[in-house]
């Protein structure tokens, strides 16, 4: 029987954090009940440096149902860095983790599969949402870009796949190998290689509370994403220096030619469309070249990716 642990980072999820325990406490226990998982599987609930009642809800749900895990990082990491941090937590102690979110929007009812699939022989199972019937149109388009977005630079990953994905323990350590500090799971997984399989599902809406994932934090995760996986960004740049180059050698005949023709002085116009045009794409390659150096950067210090204050993880 499969040993699995669930790992939910949860990042202000007060609203929310009691119904999603009682569900998934009672989906377990079904679980268990059928001899599907083994009784010593557990949920780890991960507090993302939350501001409000999360933790204390998190230890309240820890001593009423022993199935319960609380693991509570220092200060705020990020989606990416609490869902490892739990990730770790469940290392070496259990044959399969499965990573979902705190509000409900991925079908708890398919992890049936999920297991079905690991016993099967995949190491990594990733839940694809079949639809997206139940987001905006906005979150909807801009999903839709940024995987069109993410493939064109280079980063393979599965479209229409978020967070919600099981991974074996073989899976799982070498998940660990990778010890880059600018962390996108999404990206990473598929390099992991092994068999693995899909499982779709119906994404529903956010139980209750806000999406932690505001407009300007997609686009930084979106960013990351990109810089991190590819250099197609800086490839780009060259590319434009290049036709620059020939532009600009086409432009002095040109200027040479009327020169000697006697058409020269006006085309003030033109210049100063090329001198903002020049100057922003300069500033704009600068950019891309700094987000790679900073990433370098952050790189080198090796800095801890979550520091963990407290585990919760007693029978008591
Ligand atoms: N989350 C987190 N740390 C953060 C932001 C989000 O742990 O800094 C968690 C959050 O509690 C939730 C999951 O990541 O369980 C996904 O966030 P959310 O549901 O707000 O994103 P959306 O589904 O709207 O993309
Ligand atoms: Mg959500």
């Amino acid at each position: 029987m499969t040993k699995l642990y669930i790992v939910i980072p949860c990042y202000n999820e007060e609203a929310v954090l009691s119904e999603t325990a009682a569900r998934l406490g009672e989906k377990m226990h079904r679980l268990m009940s059928d001899h599907i998982i083994s009784d010593s599987s557990k949920v780890i609930l991960v507090d993302d440096g939350s501001t409000d009642k999360t933790w204390e809800l998190i230890t309240e749900i820890h001593y009423s149902n022993r199935i319960f895990s609380g693991c509570k990082l220092t200060r705020n990491q990020g989606h990416q860095n609490a869902l490892l941090s739990g990730l770790d937590c469940a290392r070496e102690k259990c044959d399969a983790v499965i990573t979902m979110d705190a509000d409900l929007q991925d079908d708890i009812n398919v992890i049936d599969e999920f297991i079905k699939k690991y016993e099967e022989g995949n190491e990594i199972v990733y839940g694809v949402r079949s639809s997206r019937k139940k987001d905006s149109f906005f979150k909807n388009k801009t999903a839709k870009i940024f995987y069109k977005l993410m493939n064109f630079m280079g980063a393979e990953i599965i479209p229409n796949h978020a967070d919600y994905r099981l991974l074996g323990s073989r899976a799982l350590e070498s998940l660990f190998e990778f010890k880059e500090v600018n962390l996108f799971l999404r990206g990473i997984v598929p390099l992991i290689g092994y068999k693995s399989a899909k499982v779709y599902y119906e994404r529903k809406e956010r139980y209750a509370g806000e999406s932690k994932y505001p407009l300007k934090k997609m686009i930084s995760f979106a960013l990351d994403g990109i810089t991190s996986f590819s250099i197609k960004p800086i490839k780009m740049i060259t590319s434009l220096g290049v036709i620059f180059v020939a532009v600009s050698g086409t432009m002095l005949i040109y200027s040479l030619v009327s020169y000697f023709t006697g058409h020269s002085v006006s085309g003030w116009a033109s210049l100063i469309t090329s001198i903002w045009a020049l100057g922003g794409l300069q500033l704009l390659a600068i950019g891309i070249i700094g987000e790679y150096i900073g990433k370098m950067f952050l790189e080198t210090k090796k800095r801890p990716r979550y520091i963990i204050e407290e585990f919760l993880d007693e029978d008591k």
